[in-house]
C-alpha cells in the first residue's frame, strides 16, 4: 500500500506473506529513480502505460506492488480520492522526468493531457497520504 509520497521517495507497506503466513508489513522507502511509468513485455505482447511496478520488498524479497494511474474524474469526497490523486501525481512526476517504460514511451508521449485528478498541492508536509 502506498503510504507516503515526496518528490524523491515513495513509501509503501508490504502486504506480502512471510513463510509463517503472517503479513510482512515492512516499510519500503523506494527511490523515485527506481520507478518507471508503464509496463511492457514484447515477448507476450503486453503493455499498459498506466501501471507503475515497484521493486520487490527488501525484507521478504517476495512481494512487489502495482500502482495504477486512473483517468476517472472523481469528486474529492470519493473514498480513495487522495490515494488516486497521489498515484496520478507520482505518474506525472515520472512522465515529466522521462522515466517511462521503453515499450510504453510512444503511447505516453502521444497523450495530450494528464489524468484530471492530481493533487495540485502535493507533496505537502512529510508526504503522508
Ligand atoms: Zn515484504
Amino acid at each position: 500500500m502506498l503510504t507516503k509520497l515526496t518528490t524523491t521517495t515513495v513509501t509503501r507497506i508490504c502486504t506480502g506473506r512471510k513463510p509463517d503466513g503472517s503479513i510482512c508489513n515492512a516499510e519500503n522507502a523506494l527511490a523515485f529513480s527506481s520507478l518507471k511509468l508503464g509496463v511492457s513485455n514484447s515477448r507476450v505482447g503486453f503493455k499498459d502505460k498506466d501501471l507503475i511496478v515497484t521493486p520487490l520488498c527488501t525484507t521478504c524479497m517476495k512481494a512487489n506492488e502495482i500502482f495504477n494511474r486512473t483517468w476517472d474524474d472523481l469528486p474529492e469526497t470519493f473514498p480513495t480520492y487522495r490515494l488516486r490523486a497521489a498515484t496520478n501525481f507520482l505518474a506525472k512526476q515520472l512522465k515529466d522526468a522521462s522515466q517511462i517504460d521503453a515499450g510504453c514511451l510512444s503511447d505516453v508521449m502521444a497523450e495530450t493531457s494528464d489524468p484530471p485528478v492530481i493533487l495540485d498541492d502535493w507533496p505537502s508536509g512529510d508526504g503522508t497520504i
